[in-house]
């Protein structure tokens, strides 16, 4: 049985972090003059996208519903359709926004996928996820997509049940410790983490730093992954 490598997309392959953070600015500039002072616009637009988490799920839609939910309960049902206009347009254009591949992702995955099969995992909006993973160009490279409302140990299991592939056989490679690597030592596979260039999602973020273990790796390039893979097929 080949090793099979799972791949997550958003903030691994392409920039997603950074077009987030550009639509909080541009959020906060149009809703700080409805606001009271003293209000944290952060903080609170984190605290409503945490409470529709479950109603919602992840991506860009839920998000852009957050910030119209934020606008209206922070200035008091006072902010003008105006307001509400231009953050539906600023949700809009990050649906539109060009797919970036992070530095050294185009290669890696030629090469990664000239040697194994990939599955690329990734969760958010389905139309949203299915459009940047055509725009990305890098399906040619990739044998099979899931797009998954959450990333636990029970998406693993199924994703991997689907796919017919033994979780001794299967990596990980993700920049997230909470959905991409923990989950995946979780149902007895292997990870390897690529943090992060830009920022890591509040929401995101890991509550366990997984124990030492010879199953799982941290690198600080998308372009190490191939020589930590080739290492693990070996030590199967
Ligand atoms: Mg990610």
């Amino acid at each position: 049985m080949p090793l099979v490598v799972g791949i997550d997309g958003d903030d691994t392959l392409w920039h997603n972090e950074r077009v987030f953070s550009m639509t909080e600015t541009r959020f906060q500039a149009l809703v700080a003059p409805w606001a009271p002072e003293e209000s944290d616009l952060e903080a609170l637009l984190l605290k409503t996208e945490q409470a529709n988490l479950s109603a919602l799920g992840y991506g860009v839609k839920s998000f852009t519903l957050s910030m119209i939910e934020t606008a209206v309960t922070v200035s008091e049902g006072r902010i003008p359709a105006g307001v509400i206009a231009e953050i539906i347009a600023a949700g809009k254009e990050m649906l539109a926004h060009p797919v970036e591949l992070l530095d050294g992702v185009a290669e890696t995955i030629e090469a990664i996928g000239a040697r194994w099969p990939i599955i690329l995992v990734t969760k958010g909006d389905l139309f949203h996820q299915e459009s940047k993973i055509a725009r990305s160009g890098l399906l040619p490279h990739i044998q099979a997509v899931e797009i998954v409302s959450e990333k636990d140990p029970d998406t693993y299991r199924n994703v991997l049940a689907r796919a017919g592939v033994d979780p001794a056989d299967f990596v990980m490679v993700g920049d997230s410790l909470r959905s991409d690597i923990v989950p995946t030592l979780e149902v007895g596979g292997r990870a390897v983490h690529v943090p992060g260039t830009f920022r890591e999602w509040e929401l995101d973020r890991a509550d366990v730093v997984p124990d030492a273990s010879e199953r799982w790796r941290r690198v600080t390039s998308i372009r190490e992954v191939p020589a930590v893979l080739s290492s693990f097929d070996r030590s199967r």
